[in-house]
Protein backbone atom coordinates (compact mmCIF):
# COMPACT_ATOMS: atom_id res chain seq x y z
CA UNK A 1 0.00 0.00 0.00
CA UNK A 2 1.28 3.08 -0.92
CA UNK A 3 2.41 5.73 2.08
CA UNK A 4 0.84 9.34 2.41
CA UNK A 5 3.92 10.78 0.47
CA UNK A 6 4.07 8.64 -1.87
CA UNK A 7 0.23 8.95 -3.10
CA UNK A 8 0.33 13.04 -2.87
CA UNK A 9 3.61 12.61 -5.26
CA UNK A 10 1.69 10.34 -7.29
CA UNK A 11 -1.06 13.10 -7.86
CA UNK A 12 0.97 16.32 -8.31
CA UNK A 13 3.16 14.73 -10.21
CA UNK A 14 0.07 14.35 -12.85
CA UNK A 15 -1.52 17.63 -12.11
CA UNK A 16 -0.10 20.98 -14.09
CA UNK A 17 -1.43 24.59 -13.60
CA UNK A 18 -4.92 24.74 -15.16
CA UNK A 19 -4.50 27.01 -18.75
CA UNK A 20 -4.46 31.11 -18.20
CA UNK A 21 -7.65 32.12 -19.09
CA UNK A 22 -8.98 35.96 -19.56
CA UNK A 23 -10.93 36.02 -16.29
CA UNK A 24 -13.05 39.44 -15.72
CA UNK A 25 -11.56 41.70 -12.84
CA UNK A 26 -14.79 40.60 -10.95
CA UNK A 27 -13.90 37.14 -10.82
CA UNK A 28 -10.31 37.18 -10.19
CA UNK A 29 -10.20 36.98 -6.89
CA UNK A 30 -8.23 34.15 -5.28
CA UNK A 31 -6.81 33.57 -8.58
CA UNK A 32 -3.29 33.21 -9.74
CA UNK A 33 -1.97 35.96 -12.38
CA UNK A 34 -0.14 34.30 -15.43
CA UNK A 35 0.69 37.78 -17.01
CA UNK A 36 2.70 41.14 -14.98
CA UNK A 37 0.41 43.53 -15.08
CA UNK A 38 1.51 46.88 -16.41
CA UNK A 39 0.22 50.44 -15.63
CA UNK A 40 -0.23 51.91 -19.53
CA UNK A 41 0.20 55.47 -18.01
CA UNK A 42 0.78 56.62 -14.57
CA UNK A 43 -0.84 56.62 -11.58
CA UNK A 44 -2.51 59.34 -10.95
CA UNK A 45 -2.67 60.55 -14.34
CA UNK A 46 -2.60 64.13 -13.61
CA UNK A 47 -1.74 66.64 -10.97
CA UNK A 48 -4.55 67.07 -8.79
CA UNK A 49 -5.47 68.85 -5.19
CA UNK A 50 -5.42 66.39 -2.15
CA UNK A 51 -7.92 68.97 -0.38
CA UNK A 52 -11.26 70.19 -0.78
CA UNK A 53 -9.72 73.95 -0.75
CA UNK A 54 -8.03 76.68 -2.89
CA UNK A 55 -5.51 76.31 -5.43
CA UNK A 56 -3.58 79.30 -5.64
CA UNK A 57 0.16 80.65 -6.42
CA UNK A 58 2.36 80.33 -3.42
CA UNK A 59 3.47 84.00 -4.77
CA UNK A 60 0.04 85.81 -3.97
CA UNK A 61 0.50 84.35 -0.16
CA UNK A 62 3.89 85.88 0.97
CA UNK A 63 2.02 88.82 2.52
CA UNK A 64 -0.47 87.58 5.12
CA UNK A 65 -3.33 87.90 5.62
CA UNK A 66 -3.56 87.85 1.84
CA UNK A 67 -7.98 88.16 0.59
CA UNK A 68 -7.74 86.85 -3.06
CA UNK A 69 -11.04 87.09 -5.83
CA UNK A 70 -12.11 83.56 -6.19
CA UNK A 71 -11.98 83.15 -9.89
CA UNK A 72 -14.36 79.90 -10.17
CA UNK A 73 -14.46 76.08 -9.57
CA UNK A 74 -13.18 73.17 -10.37
CA UNK A 75 -14.65 69.74 -9.29
CA UNK A 76 -13.79 66.22 -9.41
CA UNK A 77 -14.30 65.13 -13.00
CA UNK A 78 -13.73 68.66 -14.66
CA UNK A 79 -13.00 68.53 -18.08
CA UNK A 80 -12.35 71.88 -18.97
CA UNK A 81 -9.64 73.30 -16.66
CA UNK A 82 -9.14 77.05 -16.49
CA UNK A 83 -5.53 79.06 -16.12
CA UNK A 84 -5.43 80.68 -12.73
CA UNK A 85 -5.03 84.18 -13.21
CA UNK A 86 -2.44 85.68 -11.23
CA UNK A 87 -3.71 87.60 -7.69
CA UNK A 88 -6.63 85.11 -7.33
CA UNK A 89 -7.52 81.81 -6.25
CA UNK A 90 -9.84 79.15 -8.02
CA UNK A 91 -12.01 76.93 -5.92
CA UNK A 92 -11.07 72.89 -5.63
CA UNK A 93 -12.58 69.69 -4.46
CA UNK A 94 -10.06 66.63 -3.64
CA UNK A 95 -8.94 64.53 -6.88
CA UNK A 96 -9.73 67.88 -9.22
CA UNK A 97 -7.14 68.59 -11.73
CA UNK A 98 -4.81 71.39 -10.59
CA UNK A 99 -4.76 74.60 -12.74
CA UNK A 100 -2.15 75.59 -14.84
CA UNK A 101 -0.80 78.71 -13.26
CA UNK A 102 -1.29 77.23 -9.77
CA UNK A 103 1.31 75.72 -7.65
CA UNK A 104 -0.46 74.83 -4.29
CA UNK A 105 -3.75 73.74 -3.01
CA UNK A 106 -4.55 75.21 0.94
CA UNK A 107 -7.49 73.84 2.71
CA UNK A 108 -10.74 75.13 3.20
CA UNK A 109 -10.67 75.11 6.78
CA UNK A 110 -7.29 77.26 6.63
CA UNK A 111 -9.38 80.12 4.62
CA UNK A 112 -12.14 82.56 5.91
CA UNK A 113 -14.43 83.54 3.59
CA UNK A 114 -14.62 87.48 2.99
CA UNK A 115 -16.92 89.49 0.68
CA UNK A 116 -14.46 90.47 -1.53
CA UNK A 117 -13.21 87.08 -1.44
CA UNK A 118 -11.77 84.01 0.33
CA UNK A 119 -8.58 84.92 3.32
CA UNK A 120 -5.56 83.18 3.46
CA UNK A 121 -3.89 83.76 6.96
CA UNK A 122 -0.91 81.63 6.52
CA UNK A 123 1.58 81.29 3.68
CA UNK A 124 1.82 77.89 1.57
CA UNK A 125 5.03 75.79 0.14
CA UNK A 126 5.19 75.39 -3.20
CA UNK A 127 3.24 72.26 -3.85
CA UNK A 128 1.46 71.93 -0.99
CA UNK A 129 -1.41 69.52 -1.49
CA UNK A 130 -0.73 68.24 -4.48
CA UNK A 131 -0.57 64.81 -5.96
CA UNK A 132 1.58 64.69 -8.49
CA UNK A 133 1.05 63.08 -11.65
CA UNK A 134 3.29 59.40 -11.33
CA UNK A 135 3.59 59.75 -7.64
CA UNK A 136 2.27 56.25 -7.37
CA UNK A 137 3.19 54.19 -10.39
CA UNK A 138 5.23 55.30 -12.72
CA UNK A 139 3.98 54.69 -16.88
CA UNK A 140 4.89 50.73 -18.23
CA UNK A 141 6.15 49.86 -14.87
CA UNK A 142 5.27 46.32 -13.80
CA UNK A 143 2.36 46.82 -10.36
CA UNK A 144 1.32 42.88 -9.90
CA UNK A 145 4.09 40.23 -10.98
CA UNK A 146 3.19 36.87 -12.82
CA UNK A 147 2.46 34.45 -10.00
CA UNK A 148 0.88 36.91 -7.35
CA UNK A 149 -2.26 35.74 -6.16
CA UNK A 150 -4.96 37.99 -6.91
CA UNK A 151 -6.00 39.68 -3.07
CA UNK A 152 -8.68 42.52 -2.62
CA UNK A 153 -5.34 44.49 -2.84
CA UNK A 154 -4.34 43.30 -6.62
CA UNK A 155 -7.63 43.01 -7.98
CA UNK A 156 -8.30 47.07 -6.79
CA UNK A 157 -4.42 47.85 -7.93
CA UNK A 158 -5.40 46.28 -11.63
CA UNK A 159 -8.62 48.30 -11.14
CA UNK A 160 -6.54 51.08 -10.96
CA UNK A 161 -4.73 50.94 -14.02
CA UNK A 162 -7.59 50.51 -16.01
CA UNK A 163 -7.46 46.39 -16.22
CA UNK A 164 -10.94 45.29 -17.05
CA UNK A 165 -9.89 41.30 -17.30
CA UNK A 166 -6.65 39.66 -16.84
CA UNK A 167 -4.99 36.47 -17.73
CA UNK A 168 -5.00 34.32 -14.40
CA UNK A 169 -5.33 30.62 -13.64
CA UNK A 170 -8.65 29.85 -13.84
CA UNK A 171 -10.63 28.01 -10.72
CA UNK A 172 -10.57 24.31 -11.49
CA UNK A 173 -14.21 23.29 -11.97
CA UNK A 174 -15.22 20.40 -9.65
CA UNK A 175 -18.24 18.09 -9.59
CA UNK A 176 -19.30 16.66 -6.77
CA UNK A 177 -21.15 13.16 -6.98
CA UNK A 178 -22.51 11.83 -3.78
CA UNK A 179 -23.57 7.81 -3.65
CA UNK A 180 -25.68 5.90 -1.31
CA UNK A 181 -29.27 4.70 -1.31
CA UNK A 182 -29.31 5.95 2.91
CA UNK A 183 -28.67 9.57 2.00
CA UNK A 184 -31.84 12.13 2.37
CA UNK A 185 -30.79 15.79 1.35
CA UNK A 186 -31.01 18.08 4.70
CA UNK A 187 -34.44 19.81 4.68
CA UNK A 188 -36.39 16.60 3.81
CA UNK A 189 -37.51 14.04 6.77
CA UNK A 190 -35.48 10.93 7.51
CA UNK A 191 -37.39 7.70 7.64
CA UNK A 192 -36.02 4.32 9.49
CA UNK A 193 -32.47 3.87 8.07
CA UNK A 194 -31.49 6.85 6.20
CA UNK A 195 -29.02 9.66 7.18
CA UNK A 196 -28.42 12.93 5.74
CA UNK A 197 -26.47 13.21 2.71
CA UNK A 198 -23.61 15.60 4.99
CA UNK A 199 -20.69 14.32 2.36
CA UNK A 200 -21.85 16.55 -0.75
CA UNK A 201 -22.66 19.42 1.52
CA UNK A 202 -19.14 19.55 3.32
CA UNK A 203 -16.71 18.52 0.36
CA UNK A 204 -18.78 21.47 -1.99
CA UNK A 205 -17.70 24.01 1.04
CA UNK A 206 -14.06 22.45 1.29
CA UNK A 207 -13.89 22.86 -2.76
CA UNK A 208 -14.86 26.41 -2.03
CA UNK A 209 -12.40 27.44 0.36
CA UNK A 210 -9.77 25.61 -1.38
CA UNK A 211 -10.28 27.86 -4.57
CA UNK A 212 -12.49 25.18 -6.73
CA UNK A 213 -15.59 26.03 -7.78
CA UNK A 214 -18.53 23.23 -7.83
CA UNK A 215 -20.16 23.03 -11.36
CA UNK A 216 -22.36 20.17 -11.07
CA UNK A 217 -23.88 18.13 -7.87
CA UNK A 218 -25.15 14.95 -8.08
CA UNK A 219 -26.20 11.87 -6.17
CA UNK A 220 -26.12 8.34 -7.40
CA UNK A 221 -28.03 5.43 -5.85
CA UNK A 222 -25.78 2.74 -5.09
CA UNK A 223 -26.16 0.62 -8.95
CA UNK A 224 -24.27 0.34 -11.35
CA UNK A 225 -26.24 1.84 -13.80
CA UNK A 226 -26.86 5.01 -11.47
CA UNK A 227 -23.38 5.54 -11.18
CA UNK A 228 -22.70 5.43 -14.88
CA UNK A 229 -25.26 7.96 -15.94
CA UNK A 230 -23.93 9.98 -12.82
CA UNK A 231 -19.96 9.82 -13.88
CA UNK A 232 -21.23 10.05 -17.62
CA UNK A 233 -22.88 13.78 -16.90
CA UNK A 234 -19.66 14.85 -14.87
CA UNK A 235 -17.62 14.58 -17.97
CA UNK A 236 -15.05 17.35 -18.83
CA UNK A 237 -14.56 18.58 -15.33
CA UNK A 238 -11.11 19.59 -14.04
CA UNK A 239 -11.67 17.40 -10.95
CA UNK A 240 -14.37 14.79 -10.29
CA UNK A 241 -15.12 13.95 -6.50
CA UNK A 242 -17.10 11.07 -5.42
CA UNK A 243 -18.11 10.15 -2.03
CA UNK A 244 -18.55 6.50 -0.85
CA UNK A 245 -18.73 3.18 -2.59
CA UNK A 246 -15.03 3.17 -2.87
CA UNK A 247 -14.56 0.19 -0.56
CA UNK A 248 -15.14 -3.62 -0.66
CA UNK A 249 -18.91 -3.46 0.11
CA UNK A 250 -20.95 -5.44 -2.10
CA UNK A 251 -22.65 -2.08 -3.40
CA UNK A 252 -20.10 -0.27 -3.99
CA UNK A 253 -19.69 0.19 -7.26
CA UNK A 254 -17.18 3.55 -7.67
CA UNK A 255 -14.14 2.00 -8.89
CA UNK A 256 -15.65 -0.52 -11.19
CA UNK A 257 -17.58 2.06 -12.59
CA UNK A 258 -14.84 4.88 -12.49
CA UNK A 259 -12.30 1.85 -14.57
CA UNK A 260 -14.94 1.47 -17.38
CA UNK A 261 -14.11 5.07 -18.35
CA UNK A 262 -10.81 6.00 -16.70
CA UNK A 263 -7.34 5.00 -15.38
CA UNK A 264 -7.27 4.16 -11.62
CA UNK A 265 -3.69 4.91 -10.32
CA UNK A 266 -4.11 3.85 -7.01
CA UNK A 267 -7.31 2.91 -4.83
CA UNK A 268 -5.77 2.75 -1.09
CA UNK A 269 -3.26 4.44 0.97
CA UNK A 270 -1.82 3.53 4.10
CA UNK A 271 -3.55 6.45 6.32
CA UNK A 272 -6.16 6.54 8.94
CA UNK A 273 -8.80 7.58 8.54
CA UNK A 274 -9.58 7.36 4.46
CA UNK A 275 -7.99 4.32 3.96
CA UNK A 276 -9.85 3.35 0.80
CA UNK A 277 -9.36 5.98 -1.48
CA UNK A 278 -8.75 6.07 -4.89
CA UNK A 279 -7.49 8.60 -7.65
CA UNK A 280 -7.60 8.53 -11.67
CA UNK A 281 -7.62 10.30 -14.50
CA UNK A 282 -10.53 10.30 -16.96
CA UNK A 283 -9.12 12.30 -20.07
CA UNK A 284 -8.55 15.90 -18.73
CA UNK A 285 -10.58 14.86 -15.87
CA UNK A 286 -8.68 14.18 -12.65
CA UNK A 287 -10.64 11.75 -10.34
CA UNK A 288 -10.71 11.11 -6.46
CA UNK A 289 -13.04 8.26 -5.02
CA UNK A 290 -12.98 9.53 -1.39
CA UNK A 291 -14.50 7.00 1.40
CA UNK A 292 -17.91 7.61 2.41
CA UNK A 293 -18.08 7.89 6.07
CA UNK A 294 -17.92 12.17 6.85
CA UNK A 295 -14.75 12.20 8.74
CA UNK A 296 -12.98 10.15 6.45
CA UNK A 297 -14.10 12.11 3.39
CA UNK A 298 -13.29 15.55 4.79
CA UNK A 299 -9.68 14.57 6.04
CA UNK A 300 -8.97 13.25 2.49
CA UNK A 301 -9.71 15.94 0.81
CA UNK A 302 -7.48 17.87 3.15
CA UNK A 303 -5.09 15.09 2.43
CA UNK A 304 -5.11 15.05 -1.08
CA UNK A 305 -7.24 16.91 -2.85
CA UNK A 306 -7.07 20.43 -1.74
CA UNK A 307 -3.38 20.29 -2.60
CA UNK A 308 -4.04 19.20 -6.04
CA UNK A 309 -6.44 22.18 -6.64
CA UNK A 310 -4.24 24.70 -5.20
CA UNK A 311 -1.58 23.34 -7.73
CA UNK A 312 -4.16 23.53 -10.43
CA UNK A 313 -4.82 27.33 -9.22
CA UNK A 314 -1.26 27.95 -10.33
CA UNK A 315 -0.09 28.04 -6.48
CA UNK A 316 2.96 26.79 -5.86
CA UNK A 317 2.53 26.40 -1.87
CA UNK A 318 -0.06 23.45 -1.88
CA UNK A 319 0.29 22.32 1.70
CA UNK A 320 -1.25 23.39 4.96
CA UNK A 321 1.49 24.66 7.30
CA UNK A 322 2.85 22.60 9.71
CA UNK A 323 4.27 23.13 12.79
CA UNK A 324 5.84 20.94 15.88
CA UNK A 325 3.28 20.76 19.44
CA UNK A 326 3.84 19.60 22.55
CA UNK A 327 1.13 16.80 23.71
CA UNK A 328 -1.25 17.98 26.59
CA UNK A 329 -2.15 14.03 26.87
CA UNK A 330 -1.17 10.65 25.63
CA UNK A 331 -2.01 10.27 22.18
CA UNK A 332 -3.34 6.87 21.31
CA UNK A 333 -2.82 4.95 18.78
CA UNK A 334 -2.45 1.77 17.25
CA UNK A 335 0.75 1.20 14.56
CA UNK A 336 -0.14 0.19 11.02
CA UNK A 337 -1.22 3.55 9.25
CA UNK A 338 -0.25 7.13 9.53
CA UNK A 339 -2.53 8.92 11.57
CA UNK A 340 -4.68 12.07 11.08
CA UNK A 341 -5.96 12.58 14.56
CA UNK A 342 -8.39 15.89 14.68
CA UNK A 343 -6.70 17.94 17.32
CA UNK A 344 -6.79 21.27 19.00
CA UNK A 345 -4.02 23.51 18.98
CA UNK A 346 -3.68 26.48 21.47
CA UNK A 347 -0.77 28.28 21.37
CA UNK A 348 1.02 29.48 24.96
CA UNK A 349 3.65 32.74 24.82
CA UNK A 350 6.48 30.89 22.13
CA UNK A 351 4.84 27.59 22.23
CA UNK A 352 2.30 25.11 20.48
CA UNK A 353 0.23 22.55 22.84
CA UNK A 354 -2.36 20.07 20.97
CA UNK A 355 -5.10 18.08 22.28
CA UNK A 356 -6.93 15.18 20.26
CA UNK A 357 -10.18 15.43 20.15
CA UNK A 358 -12.00 13.02 22.75
CA UNK A 359 -13.78 10.63 19.98
CA UNK A 360 -11.86 10.17 16.84
CA UNK A 361 -14.94 8.14 14.76
CA UNK A 362 -14.32 8.11 11.29
CA UNK A 363 -18.28 9.27 11.26
CA UNK A 364 -18.20 11.52 14.33
CA UNK A 365 -18.04 15.24 12.35
CA UNK A 366 -18.47 16.61 15.74
CA UNK A 367 -14.78 15.91 15.78
CA UNK A 368 -14.27 17.90 12.91
CA UNK A 369 -15.90 20.82 14.41
CA UNK A 370 -14.14 20.50 17.33
CA UNK A 371 -10.70 20.51 15.52
CA UNK A 372 -8.34 23.45 14.42
CA UNK A 373 -5.49 20.64 13.03
CA UNK A 374 -4.68 17.33 12.35
CA UNK A 375 -2.18 15.97 14.24
CA UNK A 376 -0.07 13.38 12.59
CA UNK A 377 1.33 9.99 13.65
CA UNK A 378 3.23 7.96 11.91
CA UNK A 379 2.61 4.78 10.89
CA UNK A 380 5.49 2.80 13.53
CA UNK A 381 4.54 4.50 16.67
CA UNK A 382 2.62 3.49 19.42
CA UNK A 383 0.54 5.46 22.12
CA UNK A 384 2.51 8.82 22.11
CA UNK A 385 3.07 10.18 25.91
CA UNK A 386 1.94 13.75 27.11
CA UNK A 387 4.62 15.99 26.28
CA UNK A 388 6.20 14.84 23.48
CA UNK A 389 6.75 16.81 20.39
CA UNK A 390 4.70 15.99 17.59
CA UNK A 391 3.84 17.27 13.91
CA UNK A 392 0.51 18.80 13.45
CA UNK A 393 -1.20 20.36 10.12
CA UNK A 394 -3.24 23.60 10.69
CA UNK A 395 -6.81 23.72 9.29
CA UNK A 396 -7.48 27.53 10.04
P1 LIG B 1 -19.62 3.61 1.98
O1 LIG B 1 -18.16 3.80 1.70
O2 LIG B 1 -20.49 4.04 0.85
O3 LIG B 1 -19.90 2.23 2.43
O4 LIG B 1 -19.96 4.59 3.18
C1 LIG B 1 -19.33 4.45 4.42
C2 LIG B 1 -20.15 5.15 5.49
O5 LIG B 1 -20.27 6.51 5.18
C3 LIG B 1 -21.58 4.63 5.61
O6 LIG B 1 -21.92 4.64 6.98
C4 LIG B 1 -22.38 5.64 4.84
O7 LIG B 1 -23.72 5.73 5.29
C5 LIG B 1 -21.64 6.91 5.13
N1 LIG B 1 -21.80 7.85 4.04
C6 LIG B 1 -21.55 7.62 2.73
N2 LIG B 1 -21.83 8.69 1.98
C7 LIG B 1 -22.24 9.64 2.84
C8 LIG B 1 -22.67 10.99 2.66
N3 LIG B 1 -22.71 11.56 1.45
N4 LIG B 1 -23.03 11.70 3.76
C9 LIG B 1 -22.98 11.11 4.98
N5 LIG B 1 -22.57 9.87 5.20
C10 LIG B 1 -22.22 9.12 4.16
MG1 LIG C 1 -22.33 3.64 0.30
Amino acid sequence: MLTYDQALTQILSQIAPLAPDELPLSDALGCVLAEDLVAPQAVPPFDNSSMDGFAVRAADLVNIPAVLPVQGDIPAGALVVPRLTPGSALRIMTGAPVPPGADAVVPVEDTEARPEGVAFLEPVTPGRHIRRAGEDVAAGSVVVAAGSLMRPAEVGMAAVVGRGWVRAHPRPRVAVLSTGDELVEPGQPLLAGQIYNSNAYALAAQVAEAGGVVTRRLHARDTADALREAFDACAGADVLLTSGGVSVGDYDFVKAVFAERGTMDFWRVAIRPGKPVAFGHWGQTVFFGLPGNPVSSMVTFELFVRPALRKMRGLTETARPAVTARLTEDARHAPGRQSYQRAVVTWEGSGCRVTPTRRQGSGMMRSMVQANALLVIPADVSTLPVGEAVTVLLLD
